[in-house]
């Protein structure tokens, strides 16, 4: 059996994609998109490091872009077999690769190029996938057959087990930081030979939820108080749904008062329709909530705004209000208008409640600078910036941790060959700073081998 890692690896957080080589078979491990610098998105333009028409299954994780963005490229490339995914995955990567259709075409529009993907090609992907239920075995081939485990990093995400020639390998996918109140906490597994582990927060811990929580509350009190206006810029999937979450809880205990609230986002619009959909895959917390009556995504004042026309009208409403809008970087997206229109009131709030990556707006905002450039105006930023760890979607350090000590218990130095007896953790999914703390970290407390392997190796196991 072999294993090459093809990207979301070597220090490349984004581009998840391994390969699985077994009995004749080659099965993918995610599909994921490039993002970020000039010179890592240069990577979906390269050929991919195997051949896609050989290749058998695809399992995802999740529908996150970096891990599904390249699959209407593969199929384009001749891939014919089945995509298997949980349901929820399924719906939601036909509205995110919907979405970045306009974001990508875009790009290649000044850089010069064709996009790397049309709108039709959305619905081939479509065609390929399989709904698989999580702790649902699926058998592949004679000896090979996987099962998906709960990751608890957005609604419906998944871990991979794949049992072959007597192995098991698990791919944590992106996982959980256990304790979000809408997404149930990461499985606990306790058996495998390999993993193969993502390692984004490797090197760094969040600060608690219930900080963070506080930070809203007291936010929106004070923008009552100065009828000021508060932006949070969100990712649509997960972060939007956990501060609705969090905002209707509020509401709900009469915490903070009644104030207009807008969901200004199309993608989460359309994505909080499928967590309405799949209610089972919840959290037992959310489900209870459910259960007595409470409609979770509804509260006086709550307002989801979807058409060009319903968000112009926004403008009109009078403080207080609160407004939550993509991108969650402040990239593009509806959340430019907002941040033009209302930074330079002192009255008003931003909350950052994403990870800012270097070189956009909200680092910029994020590192306190007075005066940036939005939508080709000049803005001096006199609204107060305030900014939350708290709702990463991500297991902190202390989490992945404890997540593969789970299977410590496996790990036997005295007989390496046995069954189910962990022998080496594979360091994905992360800067090489943070891959390299944790292999670390797992060297000395779960005492077995663990690796940081570069896209394009390859490693018998
Ligand atoms: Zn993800």
């Amino acid at each position: 059996m072999k294993i090459t890692f093809c990207g979301g690896a070597g220090g490349i957080v984004t581009g998840s994609c391994h390969l699985v080589e077994t009995k004749g078979k080659k099965i993918l491990f995610d599909c994921g998109l490039f993002q970020g610098s000039k010179e890592v998105e240069a990577k979906n333009r390269e050929p991919f490091l195997f051949d896609p028409q050989k290749i058998d299954f695809i399992l995802i994780t999740h529908a996150h872009l970096d891990h599904i963005g390249r699959l209407p490229q593969l199929i384009k490339e001749g891939f014919e077999g089945k995509i298997f995914a949980t349901p929820p995955t399924a719906d939601f990567t036909r509205i995110i690769l919907e979405d970045s259709l306009k974001v990508l075409e875009e790009k290649s529009r000044r850089a010069g190029v064709m996009p790397i993907f049309a709108p039709n090609e959305v619905e081939h992907v479509m065609k390929h996938f399989e709904a698989v239920e999580h702790r649902q075995s699926k058998k592949l081939a004679w000896g090979l057959s996987f099962k998906f485990h709960d990751a608890g990093h957005i609604l419906g995400s998944a871990v991979i087990e794949l049992e072959a020639e007597g192995k098991k390998i698990i791919f944590s996918g992106d996982l959980g930081n256990g304790v979000m109140p809408l997404t149930p906490p990461p499985e606990k597994l306790n058996e495998a030979d390999f993993v193969l582990l993502e390692s984004t927060y490797g090197d760094r811990n969040h600060e608690s939820i219930s900080e963070s929580k506080e930070i809203i509350e007291n936010a929106v009190e004070d923008a009552v108080a100065r009828q000021g206006v508060i932006l949070i810029p969100s990712f649509a999937l997960e972060r939007a749904q956990q501060i609705i979450y969090h905002l209707n809880d509020l509401a709900e205990r009469r915490r903070i008062p009644s104030l207009p609230v807008f969901v200004d986002s199309p993608l989460a619009c359309a994505a909080t329709e499928i967590y309405r959909r799949y209610s089972k895959y919840w959290s037992q917390e959310a489900k209870e909530r459910k259960n007595t009556g409470d409609d979770i995504f509804a509260f006086p004042g709550l307002k989801f705004t979807s058409s060009g026309k319903e968000s112009k009208e926004i403008n009109g409403v009078a403080p207080p209000k609160v407004i939550i809008a993509g991108s969650g970087m402040s990239q593009g997206g509806r959340i430019l208008h907002h941040e033009a229109r209302y930074l330079e009131d002192e009255n008003n709030i931003l909350l950052l409640v994403t990870y800012q990556a270097a070189g956009t707006l909200g680092r910029k905002l994020a590192d306190g600078e007075k005066t940036v450039e939005i939508l080709d105006q000049e803005i001096a930023v006199r609204a107060r910036v305030e900014k939350i760890s708290g709702y990463s979607s991500h297991a902190d350090q202390r989490f992945l941790m404890d997540w593969v000590k789970n299977f410590q218990k496996n790990v036997c130095p005295a007989d390496k060959n046995k069954p189910g007896c962990l022998k080496k953790v594979f360091l994905v999914h992360g800067e090489e700073q943070s891959s390299a703390t944790l292999a670390g970290l797992i060297r000395d407390e779960v005492g077995v081998e663990a690796v940081t392997p570069k896209i394009g190796e390859e490693i018998k196991i």
